[in-house]
């Protein structure tokens, strides 16, 4: 903590809190610093939390929450990220009454797609893609971050199989313990496309069982008919039960209808 000073702490997460911190010789600039507990003596541990901050270092990507540096400190390993002022998409979306117009869940959805692209094309899989991992800038660009259970590939064929990530955005597949492969993530942006226009999760229950059996029934509660058909069925395709049916970010973002729509924005 040589160079950094905590400002206030804004979040806690599965693995570790976030703080919004500053240089001290610049208090003007403001960075994120995530403290992740280490047991030093175990290797497992260590090698677990240096795996975040090896995945998150070797990504470049505007859409990408950039890494700036890590350090070890007080038995913490301490990550820190570029801060994205308006917080995450979840609690973006909650703060809202109605949902949002179409061409704002658009505007994030080819973000999220073209951050997703990027990591897909690092062969790396997410395996956390929910709306708290979503970061929103002051601007309204997003932010992918929390790559904290990601983990490198070393081959498109090497799946990874452990049974790893959130309930509410898992993919029926890693319910029923098969691998998780690159379109579980895509599943995951299904879920997090439905939030952004429903502002609830896509597959919610009382308990873990009812959850599981909607999940694996693919039996997610309607979209909201303000939403263009191609949009909503956008949407049926990415929670597809069938891995292999749902859309790979290329193919999402050459949707005629989606190109046009970035054409005409932009
Ligand atoms: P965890 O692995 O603990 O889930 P996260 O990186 O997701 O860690 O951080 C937890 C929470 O802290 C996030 O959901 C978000 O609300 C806040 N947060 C984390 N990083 C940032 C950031 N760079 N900018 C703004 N808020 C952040
Ligand atoms: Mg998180």
């Amino acid at each position: 903590m040589e160079h950094y000073k905590v400002v206030k702490k804004i979040g806690v997460g599965t693995y570790g809190s976030a703080c919004l911190a500053c240089l001290k010789r610049d208090p003007s600039q403001l960075f994120v610093l995530k403290k992740v507990k280490v047991d030093e003596d175990n290797d497992k541990e260590r090698h677990q939390a240096e795996m975040e901050v090896t995945v998150l270092s070797k990504l470049d990507h505007p859409l990408v929450l950039r890494y700036i540096d890590h350090f070890m400190y007080k038995g913490h390993l301490c990550i820190i990220t570029e801060y994205c002022e308006a917080g995450d998409l979840y609690g973006w979306l909650r703060s809202l009454k109605t949902a949002p117009p179409e061409g704002q869940v658009l505007d994030w959805l080819v973000q999220v797609t073209m951050a997703v692209q990027y990591v897909h094309a690092n062969n790396i899989l997410h395996r956390d893609l929910k709306t708290q991992n979503i970061f929103l800038t002051h601007d309204g660009c997003i932010r992918l971050g929390d790559f904290g259970i990601s983990r490198p590939l070393k081959g498109a064929m090497d799946l990874a199989s452990t049974l790893v990530g959130t309930p509410y955005y898992m993919s029926p597949e890693v319910m029923s313990s098969q691998p998780y492969n690159f379109k579980s993530d895509m599943w995951s942006l299904g879920c997090c496309l439905y939030e952004m226009m429903s502002l609830k999760h896509a597959f919610d229950a009382s308990d873990m069982n009812s959850l599981v059996l909607k999940i694996m029934r693919g039996q997610h509660l309607p979209i909201s008919q303000q939403f263009s058909p191609e949009l909503r069925d956008l949407t049926k395709q990415l929670l597809n039960k069938n891995p292999k049916q749902r859309p790979s970010p290329d193919a999402l973002l050459k949707l005629p209808w989606l190109k046009e729509y970035v054409a005409r924005a932009h």
